[in-house]
Parts: structure tokens; C-alpha cells; sequence
């Protein structure tokens, strides 16, 4: 329990810019600044795109309505 940590370790440096100290609350990025560009760029890609359909199709069962049959009576 007694192990140095590197300084890297302890002060990781931002993932997008690489140049400030990473903030806590935004990890692993600088500031919000940084976070959205990073974010912004993610969802324009694929990612996005490709978990969306599955997404959708879970939410949306379609053929079997839960309350057929109750208005029939
Ligand atoms: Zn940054």
C-alpha cells in the first residue's frame, strides 16, 4: 500500500489536448471545452449510428400490443 506513484499517474494530462492537467470532474479531459470536442466527435462518427437500431427495436416490440384483448370485452 506503500507504492510511489508515477507523477504521470497522479497528474494525468488530458486526453484530447495533452498539454493541461486533467480536472476531475471532466475526466480524462481539461475542461468541459475539451470534453464536448471529444463528445461532439464521437457522436459524429460511427458509434452512434451503429448502437441506435438495436436500441430502438428493444424499446419497440412490435405485432404483440400489452392491452389487446381488454377493450373487447
Ligand atoms: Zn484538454
Amino acid at each position: 500500500m506503500s507504492k510511489p506513484v508515477p507523477p504521470e499517474k497522479r497528474h494525468p494530462k488530458c486526453a484530447r489536448c495533452r498539454k493541461q492537467p486533467v480536472l476531475a470532474e471532466y475526466r480524462p479531459f481539461c475542461s468541459k471545452r475539451c470534453a464536448d470536442a471529444d463528445l461532439g466527435s464521437w457522436l459524429n462518427g460511427s458509434y452512434a449510428i451503429a448502437g441506435s437500431p438495436a436500441e430502438d427495436a428493444e424499446d419497440a416490440p412490435s405485432g404483440a400490443p400489452p392491452v389487446a384483448g381488454e377493450d373487447e370485452d
